[in-house]
C-alpha cells in the first residue's frame, strides 16, 4: 500500500538502498505502515538518549542508514502491534531481492527496537 505524503517526507535523507527497499516493501504490503523516523539529528539522538528511547550516539539514523517502520490498521488510525514480524518479513524479501543487507532491531537481544531496521 502506498506510502503517505508524511512517511515520503521522513524517507528524505535517508540513505537511497534503504529507501528503496522500503518504497518497495510498501508496494507490495497487504496493510499500511508508516515512517515514523528516518534520519535524525544528534540533538534529537541525545535526547532519545536521555529519555531512554536510544541507548547509542552511534545510531544509524544520525547517517540515514535506519529507518523506524510502524504497521497500521487498514484505517491507518492505529498502530497493529501484531504485525512487526510480519513486516520484518516483508522487509528481508525485499532487501534480499535488492542484493542489500538489512538488520532488524526486531532481532536485538540486549534492547529489541521491532520498528527499526537498518543497512548493515
Ligand atoms: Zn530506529
Amino acid at each position: 500500500m502506498e506510502l503517505s505524503k508524511l512517511s515520503l517526507e521522513r524517507l528524505e535523507g535517508v540513505d537511497e538502498r534503504l529507501k528503496a527497499i522500503v518504497i518497495e516493501c510498501a508496494a507490495r504490503c497487504p496493510y499500511p505502515f508508516n515512517v515514523s523516523e528516518g534520519l535524525r539529528t544528534k540533538e534529537q539522538q541525545r535526547e532519545y538518549v536521555r529519555q531512554g528511547k536510544s541507548r547509542t550516539m552511534n545510531s544509524k539514523h544520525l547517517t540515514g542508514k535506519a529507518v523506524d517502520l510502524y504497521p497500521l490498521t487498514m484505517n491507518r488510525k492505529q498502530v497493529d502491534w501484531s504485525r512487526f514480524e510480519e513486516l520484518a518479513d516483508l522487509m528481508f524479501q525485499v532487501a534480499g531481492d535488492q542484493d542489500t543487507e538489512i538488520v532488524w532491531g526486531g532481532h536485538w537481544k540486549t534492547f529489541v527496537d521491532k520498528c527499526h531496521f537498518e543497512l548493515r
